[in-house]
């Protein structure tokens, strides 16, 4: 594994990216929603900069992709607190085709929201797909495989206090 970033350099990234949010809002109450399990940590993190009224929740999404067919996003957003009317704040882990918060951008937008903006800890370059721009990105990483700080492969490493690529060769030998 090669280590990305490390726990100082999250820290730091999430405070900065805190301070970007909190500027954006002035002091408007932030309804923050993470999008599982991958945002779990950043999620953690980011809520315990905020000494202001703040409502948290969660969501859970997956695309199933086909080999030709763009992927169906499925959101089950059973846990999801009344958005009606809130500024919300969706945080992911990282965006890479962008398809999963666009996606889940437009049905939070569906739900009444009053705003809807994006934050993501991670954002892959040359990946995107769509026009979708997250309004806030803790950093920007090469087109690797990533691990560590919520991130996962096949539901391991979630636990790691650092961000690491996986090595080609470590992903072969999983999935052989
Ligand atoms: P998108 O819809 O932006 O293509 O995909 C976003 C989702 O794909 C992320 O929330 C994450 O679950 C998964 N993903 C994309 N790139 C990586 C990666 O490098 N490592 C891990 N662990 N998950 C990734
Ligand atoms: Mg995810």
């Amino acid at each position: 594994m090669k280590v990305l970033l490390t726990t100082e350099n999250l820290r730091e990234g999430v405070q900065r990216m805190a301070r970007e949010i909190r500027r954006a809002y002035d002091a408007r109450p932030i309804t923050m929603l993470g999008i599982m399990t991958g945002s779990v940590v950043l999620l953690a993190d980011l809520i315990r900069e905020f000494d202001m009224p703040l409502r948290v929740g969660v969501l859970q999404a997956s695309s199933y992709r086909g080999t030709t067919t763009r992927g169906e996003l499925i959101i089950n957003a059973a846990s999801l607190p009344d958005v009606s009317g809130r500024d919300v704040l969706l945080v992911d882990d990282i965006f890479d085709t962008g398809r999963t918060l666009e996606g889940i951008r437009e049905h939070v937008s569906g739900l009444g929201a009053r705003s809807v903006r994006t934050a993501v800890l991670l954002r892959k370059r040359g990946r995107q797909e769509v026009s979708l721009e997250p309004d806030f990105v803790g950093f920007e990483i090469p087109d690797e495989f990533v691990v560590g700080y919520g991130l996962d492969y096949c539901d391991e490493y979630r636990n790691l206090a650092y961000v690491a690529a996986l090595e080609p060769a470590e992903i072969a030998r999983r999935t052989s």
